[in-house]
Protein backbone atom coordinates (compact mmCIF):
# COMPACT_ATOMS: atom_id res chain seq x y z
CA UNK A 1 0.00 0.00 0.00
CA UNK A 2 2.89 2.69 0.96
CA UNK A 3 4.73 1.08 -1.83
CA UNK A 4 2.18 2.11 -4.28
CA UNK A 5 1.41 5.09 -2.62
CA UNK A 6 5.19 6.17 -3.39
CA UNK A 7 4.71 5.14 -7.40
CA UNK A 8 6.61 1.75 -6.03
CA UNK A 9 5.25 -1.43 -6.86
CA UNK A 10 4.99 -5.20 -5.46
CA UNK A 11 7.78 -6.30 -8.17
CA UNK A 12 10.09 -3.29 -6.86
CA UNK A 13 9.93 -4.49 -3.81
CA UNK A 14 10.40 -7.99 -4.08
CA UNK A 15 13.03 -8.01 -6.62
CA UNK A 16 14.58 -4.47 -7.07
CA UNK A 17 15.49 -4.36 -10.75
CA UNK A 18 16.22 -1.36 -12.35
CA UNK A 19 13.32 -1.13 -15.01
CA UNK A 20 10.98 -3.24 -12.10
CA UNK A 21 11.38 -0.53 -9.82
CA UNK A 22 8.81 2.19 -10.56
CA UNK A 23 5.58 2.46 -12.75
CA UNK A 24 5.67 3.27 -16.07
CA UNK A 25 3.79 5.21 -18.55
CA UNK A 26 3.98 2.49 -21.06
CA UNK A 27 4.94 -0.90 -21.54
CA UNK A 28 5.30 -2.58 -25.40
CA UNK A 29 5.23 -5.93 -26.03
CA UNK A 30 6.98 -7.18 -28.80
CA UNK A 31 10.00 -5.56 -30.34
CA UNK A 32 9.23 -6.25 -34.14
CA UNK A 33 9.01 -3.57 -36.65
CA UNK A 34 5.55 -2.71 -35.14
CA UNK A 35 6.53 -1.97 -31.69
CA UNK A 36 9.66 -1.08 -32.47
CA UNK A 37 8.58 1.56 -34.39
CA UNK A 38 5.53 2.82 -31.48
CA UNK A 39 8.21 2.68 -28.59
CA UNK A 40 10.16 5.18 -30.85
CA UNK A 41 7.42 7.62 -31.43
CA UNK A 42 6.82 7.15 -27.42
CA UNK A 43 9.77 8.14 -26.75
CA UNK A 44 10.40 11.08 -28.76
CA UNK A 45 6.63 12.31 -27.60
CA UNK A 46 8.36 12.45 -24.40
CA UNK A 47 6.62 10.05 -22.61
CA UNK A 48 8.33 7.09 -19.96
CA UNK A 49 8.23 3.71 -22.09
CA UNK A 50 9.60 0.47 -21.97
CA UNK A 51 9.94 -2.12 -24.71
CA UNK A 52 9.97 -6.09 -23.99
CA UNK A 53 10.93 -8.63 -26.44
CA UNK A 54 13.73 -11.26 -27.14
CA UNK A 55 16.56 -11.14 -28.92
CA UNK A 56 16.72 -13.38 -32.22
CA UNK A 57 17.34 -16.87 -31.12
CA UNK A 58 21.02 -18.24 -32.22
CA UNK A 59 19.60 -22.02 -32.78
CA UNK A 60 16.08 -21.58 -34.65
CA UNK A 61 16.04 -25.62 -34.51
CA UNK A 62 16.40 -25.58 -30.85
CA UNK A 63 14.43 -23.08 -29.73
CA UNK A 64 11.32 -23.22 -27.37
CA UNK A 65 9.84 -19.01 -27.55
CA UNK A 66 8.73 -16.94 -29.66
CA UNK A 67 9.93 -15.73 -32.88
CA UNK A 68 9.05 -12.90 -35.14
CA UNK A 69 8.39 -12.53 -38.87
CA UNK A 70 11.17 -9.81 -39.53
CA UNK A 71 14.36 -11.91 -39.12
CA UNK A 72 15.63 -11.47 -42.65
CA UNK A 73 17.81 -8.92 -44.61
CA UNK A 74 15.26 -7.94 -47.38
CA UNK A 75 11.67 -6.91 -47.32
CA UNK A 76 9.75 -5.32 -50.56
CA UNK A 77 8.52 -1.69 -49.89
CA UNK A 78 6.27 -1.56 -52.93
CA UNK A 79 3.61 0.78 -53.64
CA UNK A 80 1.89 -0.09 -56.65
CA UNK A 81 -1.04 -1.82 -55.20
CA UNK A 82 -5.03 -1.39 -55.32
CA UNK A 83 -5.22 -0.82 -52.03
CA UNK A 84 -5.45 2.07 -50.49
CA UNK A 85 -4.64 2.01 -46.37
CA UNK A 86 -1.67 -0.22 -47.64
CA UNK A 87 -0.28 2.43 -49.82
CA UNK A 88 -0.82 5.38 -47.54
CA UNK A 89 0.70 3.65 -44.49
CA UNK A 90 3.72 2.77 -46.45
CA UNK A 91 4.21 5.81 -48.01
CA UNK A 92 3.93 8.04 -45.00
CA UNK A 93 6.34 5.61 -43.30
CA UNK A 94 9.36 6.69 -45.60
CA UNK A 95 10.02 10.04 -43.47
CA UNK A 96 9.98 8.26 -40.43
CA UNK A 97 12.92 5.87 -42.36
CA UNK A 98 14.95 8.03 -42.94
CA UNK A 99 14.78 10.46 -39.64
CA UNK A 100 15.52 6.87 -37.94
CA UNK A 101 18.37 6.28 -40.60
CA UNK A 102 19.94 9.82 -40.34
CA UNK A 103 19.62 9.90 -36.30
CA UNK A 104 21.25 6.31 -35.85
CA UNK A 105 23.92 6.06 -38.80
CA UNK A 106 21.76 2.62 -39.17
CA UNK A 107 20.87 2.66 -42.92
CA UNK A 108 18.67 -0.23 -43.69
CA UNK A 109 16.05 1.36 -46.21
CA UNK A 110 16.93 2.10 -49.97
CA UNK A 111 15.08 2.60 -53.11
CA UNK A 112 14.83 0.04 -56.00
CA UNK A 113 13.09 -0.74 -58.72
CA UNK A 114 9.89 -3.29 -58.44
CA UNK A 115 8.95 -4.72 -61.31
CA UNK A 116 5.35 -7.39 -61.84
CA UNK A 117 4.97 -9.23 -64.96
CA UNK A 118 1.65 -11.63 -65.76
CA UNK A 119 -0.07 -12.67 -68.64
CA UNK A 120 -1.90 -9.58 -70.54
CA UNK A 121 -5.42 -9.75 -69.82
CA UNK A 122 -4.95 -11.48 -66.67
CA UNK A 123 -6.43 -9.39 -63.58
CA UNK A 124 -7.81 -12.20 -61.72
CA UNK A 125 -5.74 -11.01 -58.09
CA UNK A 126 -5.20 -8.41 -56.33
CA UNK A 127 -1.01 -8.56 -57.71
CA UNK A 128 -2.94 -7.89 -61.10
CA UNK A 129 -5.55 -5.43 -60.57
CA UNK A 130 -3.98 -3.29 -63.00
CA UNK A 131 -6.96 -0.53 -63.29
CA UNK A 132 -6.89 -0.47 -59.04
CA UNK A 133 -3.05 0.00 -59.01
CA UNK A 134 -3.74 2.82 -61.03
CA UNK A 135 -6.20 4.23 -59.76
CA UNK A 136 -4.83 4.44 -56.34
CA UNK A 137 -1.41 5.27 -58.05
CA UNK A 138 -3.11 8.45 -60.08
CA UNK A 139 -4.79 9.37 -56.96
CA UNK A 140 -1.81 8.56 -54.20
CA UNK A 141 1.02 10.01 -56.62
CA UNK A 142 2.47 6.44 -57.31
CA UNK A 143 4.79 6.52 -60.53
CA UNK A 144 4.31 3.36 -62.35
CA UNK A 145 5.50 2.17 -65.98
CA UNK A 146 3.11 -0.38 -67.80
CA UNK A 147 5.40 -2.58 -70.25
CA UNK A 148 4.68 -4.65 -72.79
CA UNK A 149 6.68 -8.07 -74.61
CA UNK A 150 8.76 -5.37 -76.34
CA UNK A 151 9.40 -3.19 -73.49
CA UNK A 152 9.83 -5.68 -71.42
CA UNK A 153 12.72 -7.10 -73.21
CA UNK A 154 14.23 -3.55 -74.08
CA UNK A 155 14.08 -2.57 -69.90
CA UNK A 156 14.82 -6.00 -68.42
CA UNK A 157 17.19 -8.06 -71.09
CA UNK A 158 18.64 -10.27 -68.23
CA UNK A 159 15.22 -12.20 -68.17
CA UNK A 160 12.50 -14.64 -70.30
CA UNK A 161 9.24 -13.55 -70.26
CA UNK A 162 6.40 -15.86 -71.98
CA UNK A 163 5.39 -13.78 -75.12
CA UNK A 164 1.71 -12.10 -74.06
CA UNK A 165 3.02 -10.51 -70.86
CA UNK A 166 1.91 -7.67 -69.49
CA UNK A 167 4.46 -5.79 -66.96
CA UNK A 168 4.30 -2.92 -64.60
CA UNK A 169 7.66 -1.12 -63.56
CA UNK A 170 7.97 0.74 -60.39
CA UNK A 171 10.83 2.83 -60.61
CA UNK A 172 10.71 4.41 -56.97
CA UNK A 173 10.37 0.60 -55.10
CA UNK A 174 12.70 -0.12 -52.19
CA UNK A 175 14.14 -2.90 -50.27
CA UNK A 176 14.56 -2.71 -46.80
CA UNK A 177 16.70 -4.83 -44.32
CA UNK A 178 14.24 -5.75 -41.51
CA UNK A 179 16.90 -6.72 -38.90
CA UNK A 180 18.53 -3.28 -39.14
CA UNK A 181 15.36 -1.22 -39.50
CA UNK A 182 14.61 -2.85 -35.68
CA UNK A 183 18.02 -1.90 -34.42
CA UNK A 184 17.96 1.82 -35.72
CA UNK A 185 14.23 2.08 -34.44
CA UNK A 186 15.12 0.57 -30.67
CA UNK A 187 18.68 2.70 -30.71
CA UNK A 188 16.72 6.10 -31.93
CA UNK A 189 14.07 5.26 -29.09
CA UNK A 190 16.95 4.40 -26.42
CA UNK A 191 18.68 7.46 -27.16
CA UNK A 192 15.36 9.27 -26.58
CA UNK A 193 15.37 7.12 -22.79
CA UNK A 194 13.12 4.31 -23.82
CA UNK A 195 14.33 1.29 -21.92
CA UNK A 196 14.62 -1.80 -23.88
CA UNK A 197 14.45 -5.74 -21.84
CA UNK A 198 15.09 -8.41 -23.40
CA UNK A 199 12.62 -11.18 -22.28
CA UNK A 200 9.23 -12.54 -22.83
CA UNK A 201 5.92 -11.39 -21.43
CA UNK A 202 4.50 -14.48 -19.88
CA UNK A 203 1.47 -12.41 -18.02
CA UNK A 204 -0.47 -9.41 -18.06
CA UNK A 205 -1.99 -9.06 -14.35
CA UNK A 206 -4.95 -6.57 -14.88
CA UNK A 207 -5.02 -4.53 -11.05
CA UNK A 208 -7.19 -1.67 -10.14
CA UNK A 209 -4.46 0.83 -10.48
CA UNK A 210 -2.46 -0.56 -13.02
CA UNK A 211 -0.91 -3.65 -15.30
CA UNK A 212 1.61 -6.02 -13.74
CA UNK A 213 4.00 -7.01 -16.74
CA UNK A 214 5.66 -10.56 -16.13
CA UNK A 215 8.46 -11.52 -17.82
CA UNK A 216 9.97 -14.93 -18.31
CA UNK A 217 12.81 -14.65 -15.76
CA UNK A 218 10.40 -14.25 -13.09
CA UNK A 219 10.51 -10.30 -12.80
CA UNK A 220 7.73 -7.33 -13.54
CA UNK A 221 7.05 -4.10 -14.35
CA UNK A 222 4.44 -2.06 -13.66
CA UNK A 223 2.55 -0.26 -16.40
CA UNK A 224 -0.16 2.10 -16.24
CA UNK A 225 -0.42 1.23 -20.41
CA UNK A 226 0.42 -1.91 -22.50
CA UNK A 227 0.58 -2.02 -26.13
CA UNK A 228 0.88 -5.90 -27.65
CA UNK A 229 2.44 -5.69 -30.24
CA UNK A 230 3.32 -8.96 -30.80
CA UNK A 231 3.28 -10.23 -34.47
CA UNK A 232 1.90 -13.55 -35.11
CA UNK A 233 2.16 -14.97 -31.41
CA UNK A 234 -0.59 -12.48 -30.23
CA UNK A 235 -2.73 -15.30 -29.71
CA UNK A 236 -0.64 -18.12 -28.67
CA UNK A 237 0.94 -15.66 -25.74
CA UNK A 238 -2.48 -15.32 -24.66
CA UNK A 239 -2.24 -12.25 -23.08
CA UNK A 240 -5.25 -10.78 -24.45
CA UNK A 241 -8.77 -11.85 -22.49
CA UNK A 242 -9.83 -12.84 -26.04
CA UNK A 243 -8.41 -14.10 -28.83
CA UNK A 244 -8.22 -12.25 -32.22
CA UNK A 245 -9.39 -13.01 -35.61
CA UNK A 246 -6.37 -14.17 -37.17
CA UNK A 247 -5.00 -16.37 -39.75
CA UNK A 248 -1.77 -17.61 -39.67
CA UNK A 249 0.28 -18.78 -42.97
CA UNK A 250 3.93 -20.27 -42.59
CA UNK A 251 5.62 -19.17 -45.69
CA UNK A 252 8.57 -20.63 -47.34
CA UNK A 253 10.95 -18.54 -48.36
CA UNK A 254 14.14 -19.79 -49.70
CA UNK A 255 17.33 -18.54 -50.39
CA UNK A 256 19.53 -19.27 -53.84
CA UNK A 257 22.94 -18.68 -52.65
CA UNK A 258 24.45 -16.56 -55.77
CA UNK A 259 28.50 -15.64 -56.47
CA UNK A 260 29.20 -12.38 -55.24
CA UNK A 261 31.17 -11.36 -57.67
CA UNK A 262 28.78 -11.92 -60.77
CA UNK A 263 25.73 -11.35 -59.02
CA UNK A 264 22.96 -10.41 -61.44
CA UNK A 265 21.27 -6.76 -61.35
CA UNK A 266 17.99 -7.44 -60.91
CA UNK A 267 14.20 -5.70 -59.88
CA UNK A 268 12.49 -7.47 -56.99
CA UNK A 269 10.15 -9.36 -59.33
CA UNK A 270 6.66 -10.80 -59.09
CA UNK A 271 5.60 -12.71 -61.80
CA UNK A 272 2.79 -15.30 -63.45
CA UNK A 273 3.50 -17.39 -65.77
CA UNK A 274 0.65 -17.68 -68.49
CA UNK A 275 1.14 -20.86 -70.11
CA UNK A 276 0.99 -23.13 -66.35
CA UNK A 277 -2.61 -23.68 -65.43
CA UNK A 278 -3.14 -22.41 -62.35
CA UNK A 279 0.42 -21.21 -62.16
CA UNK A 280 1.88 -19.86 -59.05
CA UNK A 281 2.66 -16.46 -58.34
CA UNK A 282 6.66 -16.19 -57.70
CA UNK A 283 8.63 -13.36 -56.10
CA UNK A 284 12.30 -13.08 -56.56
CA UNK A 285 14.43 -10.16 -54.38
CA UNK A 286 17.89 -8.76 -55.79
CA UNK A 287 20.94 -10.17 -53.95
CA UNK A 288 21.31 -9.36 -50.62
CA UNK A 289 24.39 -10.03 -48.64
CA UNK A 290 23.32 -12.47 -45.33
CA UNK A 291 25.19 -12.89 -41.93
CA UNK A 292 27.33 -15.74 -43.18
CA UNK A 293 28.56 -13.36 -45.51
CA UNK A 294 27.09 -15.19 -48.36
CA UNK A 295 24.54 -13.04 -51.22
CA UNK A 296 21.55 -14.81 -51.51
CA UNK A 297 18.49 -13.96 -54.15
CA UNK A 298 15.69 -14.72 -51.69
CA UNK A 299 12.33 -16.30 -53.49
CA UNK A 300 9.15 -17.86 -53.07
CA UNK A 301 5.95 -19.11 -55.08
CA UNK A 302 2.55 -18.63 -53.61
CA UNK A 303 2.61 -22.05 -52.76
CA UNK A 304 4.85 -21.74 -49.80
CA UNK A 305 2.48 -18.82 -48.75
CA UNK A 306 -0.05 -21.90 -48.70
CA UNK A 307 1.03 -23.62 -45.23
CA UNK A 308 -2.02 -22.33 -42.81
CA UNK A 309 -1.04 -23.17 -39.20
CA UNK A 310 -3.48 -24.90 -37.49
CA UNK A 311 -3.35 -23.65 -33.35
CA UNK A 312 -1.05 -22.08 -31.36
CA UNK A 313 0.75 -25.23 -31.00
CA UNK A 314 1.83 -25.16 -34.79
CA UNK A 315 3.67 -21.74 -34.66
CA UNK A 316 6.59 -22.91 -33.17
CA UNK A 317 7.19 -26.68 -35.01
CA UNK A 318 6.88 -24.82 -38.05
CA UNK A 319 9.65 -21.98 -37.28
CA UNK A 320 11.86 -24.28 -35.89
CA UNK A 321 11.33 -26.51 -38.91
CA UNK A 322 12.47 -26.64 -42.99
CA UNK A 323 9.26 -25.13 -44.54
CA UNK A 324 7.73 -26.96 -47.79
CA UNK A 325 10.69 -29.05 -48.60
CA UNK A 326 9.88 -29.07 -52.36
CA UNK A 327 9.91 -25.01 -52.14
CA UNK A 328 13.83 -24.74 -52.78
CA UNK A 329 13.66 -26.79 -56.09
CA UNK A 330 10.66 -25.09 -57.32
CA UNK A 331 11.74 -21.63 -56.87
CA UNK A 332 15.48 -22.52 -58.13
CA UNK A 333 13.49 -23.77 -60.83
CA UNK A 334 11.37 -20.36 -61.45
CA UNK A 335 14.81 -18.56 -61.76
CA UNK A 336 16.51 -20.86 -64.19
CA UNK A 337 13.04 -20.12 -66.30
CA UNK A 338 13.44 -16.63 -65.69
CA UNK A 339 16.92 -15.78 -66.11
CA UNK A 340 18.43 -18.07 -68.68
CA UNK A 341 21.73 -16.43 -67.75
CA UNK A 342 21.92 -16.97 -64.03
CA UNK A 343 23.60 -20.03 -62.69
CA UNK A 344 21.81 -20.90 -59.11
CA UNK A 345 24.50 -22.27 -56.40
CA UNK A 346 22.62 -23.90 -53.10
CA UNK A 347 19.06 -23.14 -51.75
CA UNK A 348 17.79 -23.63 -48.52
CA UNK A 349 14.95 -22.63 -47.21
CA UNK A 350 13.84 -19.97 -44.17
CA UNK A 351 10.90 -20.18 -42.90
CA UNK A 352 8.67 -17.46 -42.41
CA UNK A 353 5.38 -17.04 -41.05
CA UNK A 354 2.32 -13.86 -42.09
CA UNK A 355 -0.24 -13.03 -39.90
CA UNK A 356 -3.53 -11.94 -41.60
CA UNK A 357 -6.74 -10.14 -40.27
CA UNK A 358 -10.02 -10.37 -41.80
CA UNK A 359 -10.25 -6.50 -42.23
CA UNK A 360 -6.85 -6.87 -44.62
CA UNK A 361 -5.47 -4.00 -42.07
CA UNK A 362 -3.14 -4.57 -39.21
CA UNK A 363 -5.39 -3.87 -35.98
CA UNK A 364 -4.87 -0.55 -34.30
CA UNK A 365 -6.76 -0.52 -31.30
CA UNK A 366 -7.43 0.17 -27.47
CA UNK A 367 -9.10 -3.03 -26.21
CA UNK A 368 -10.00 -1.96 -23.00
CA UNK A 369 -8.97 1.45 -20.80
CA UNK A 370 -5.19 -0.15 -20.32
CA UNK A 371 -4.10 -2.26 -23.25
CA UNK A 372 -3.89 -1.52 -27.04
CA UNK A 373 -3.11 -3.58 -30.06
CA UNK A 374 -0.53 -3.41 -33.11
CA UNK A 375 -0.32 -6.48 -35.28
CA UNK A 376 -1.72 -8.19 -38.33
CA UNK A 377 0.80 -7.00 -40.63
CA UNK A 378 -0.96 -8.98 -43.70
CA UNK A 379 2.40 -9.63 -45.34
CA UNK A 380 3.43 -5.74 -45.72
CA UNK A 381 4.02 -5.32 -41.72
CA UNK A 382 7.65 -4.02 -42.50
CA UNK A 383 7.20 -1.25 -45.28
CA UNK A 384 4.02 0.26 -43.26
CA UNK A 385 5.31 -0.60 -39.92
CA UNK A 386 6.58 3.30 -38.96
CA UNK A 387 3.10 4.82 -39.75
CA UNK A 388 1.64 1.69 -37.95
CA UNK A 389 3.51 2.61 -34.78
CA UNK A 390 2.88 6.29 -34.75
CA UNK A 391 -0.42 6.21 -34.86
CA UNK A 392 -0.63 3.15 -31.71
CA UNK A 393 1.76 5.31 -30.43
CA UNK A 394 -0.79 8.42 -30.75
CA UNK A 395 -4.00 5.99 -29.59
CA UNK A 396 -2.16 5.16 -26.45
CA UNK A 397 -1.25 9.04 -25.96
CA UNK A 398 -5.02 9.28 -26.42
CA UNK A 399 -3.76 11.94 -29.08
CA UNK A 400 -7.71 12.69 -31.45
CA UNK A 401 -7.31 9.94 -34.04
CA UNK A 402 -6.79 11.82 -37.17
CA UNK A 403 -5.82 11.64 -40.97
CA UNK A 404 -7.48 10.27 -44.29
CA UNK A 405 -7.70 6.55 -42.88
CA UNK A 406 -10.48 6.28 -40.31
CA UNK A 407 -10.25 4.46 -36.68
CA UNK A 408 -12.66 2.20 -38.10
CA UNK A 409 -10.33 0.83 -40.19
CA UNK A 410 -8.03 -0.88 -37.87
CA UNK A 411 -10.76 -2.33 -35.52
CA UNK A 412 -10.25 -5.91 -34.34
CA UNK A 413 -12.46 -8.67 -35.03
CA UNK A 414 -12.32 -11.20 -32.45
CA UNK A 415 -12.56 -14.89 -32.82
C1 LIG B 1 8.67 -14.55 -46.28
C2 LIG B 1 8.04 -13.24 -45.89
C3 LIG B 1 8.15 -12.16 -46.75
C4 LIG B 1 7.60 -10.94 -46.40
N1 LIG B 1 7.77 -9.90 -47.26
C5 LIG B 1 7.35 -8.67 -46.88
C6 LIG B 1 7.65 -7.55 -47.71
O1 LIG B 1 8.23 -7.69 -48.79
N2 LIG B 1 7.27 -6.33 -47.27
C7 LIG B 1 6.65 -6.14 -46.06
O2 LIG B 1 6.35 -5.01 -45.70
N3 LIG B 1 6.34 -7.21 -45.27
C8 LIG B 1 6.68 -8.45 -45.64
N4 LIG B 1 6.42 -9.52 -44.84
C9 LIG B 1 5.62 -9.34 -43.61
C10 LIG B 1 6.41 -8.74 -42.47
O3 LIG B 1 7.63 -9.41 -42.27
C11 LIG B 1 5.54 -8.79 -41.23
O4 LIG B 1 4.27 -8.20 -41.52
C12 LIG B 1 6.20 -8.02 -40.08
O5 LIG B 1 7.38 -8.66 -39.66
C13 LIG B 1 5.23 -7.92 -38.92
O6 LIG B 1 5.81 -7.14 -37.91
P1 LIG B 1 5.33 -7.33 -36.42
O7 LIG B 1 6.08 -6.35 -35.60
O8 LIG B 1 3.83 -7.31 -36.38
O9 LIG B 1 5.69 -8.85 -36.05
P2 LIG B 1 7.11 -9.59 -35.88
O10 LIG B 1 8.08 -9.21 -36.92
O11 LIG B 1 6.80 -11.04 -35.76
O12 LIG B 1 7.60 -9.07 -34.45
C14 LIG B 1 6.86 -9.41 -33.29
C15 LIG B 1 7.82 -9.47 -32.12
O13 LIG B 1 7.10 -9.82 -30.94
C16 LIG B 1 7.91 -10.67 -30.17
N5 LIG B 1 7.07 -11.42 -29.23
C17 LIG B 1 6.21 -12.42 -29.50
N6 LIG B 1 5.65 -12.87 -28.34
C18 LIG B 1 6.19 -12.13 -27.34
C19 LIG B 1 6.03 -12.11 -25.93
N7 LIG B 1 5.20 -12.94 -25.31
N8 LIG B 1 6.73 -11.21 -25.20
C20 LIG B 1 7.57 -10.33 -25.81
N9 LIG B 1 7.77 -10.32 -27.16
C21 LIG B 1 7.09 -11.20 -27.90
C22 LIG B 1 8.60 -11.55 -31.20
O14 LIG B 1 9.75 -12.13 -30.64
C23 LIG B 1 8.90 -10.54 -32.30
O15 LIG B 1 10.16 -9.95 -32.12
C24 LIG B 1 6.91 -10.79 -45.18
C25 LIG B 1 6.77 -11.87 -44.32
C26 LIG B 1 7.31 -13.09 -44.68
C27 LIG B 1 7.10 -14.25 -43.76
Amino acid sequence: MIAEAAGLTASRVARGSDAASRRHAFVVVGRGPMGAAAVRHLATAGEDVVVVGPEEPEDWSQHEGAFASHYDEGRQFELASSEEVLVRLAKDSVRGFQEVEKATGISFFRRHPNLRVGPAGFSDDHYYNWDGIDAVGRELGVETVHLDDQGLSDEFPQFRFESGSRGLVEPNGGVINPRRMVKAQLRAAEANGATVIRDEVVALNRRSGDIEVVLKNGKAISADQVLIATGAFTNAAKLLERRLAMYLYGVTAVLVEVRGESRPELPTVTCRFGSEEKSPVCFAMPPLQYPDGRWYIKGATASSVDSPIAGDSGIGPWFRGKGVEEDPKLVVGMLRKLLPGFEPRKAHALPCMVSYTPTGNPYIERIDDRVGIAVGGNAWGVMTSDEIGRMAAEMMRDVPWSGPLSAELFKARFA
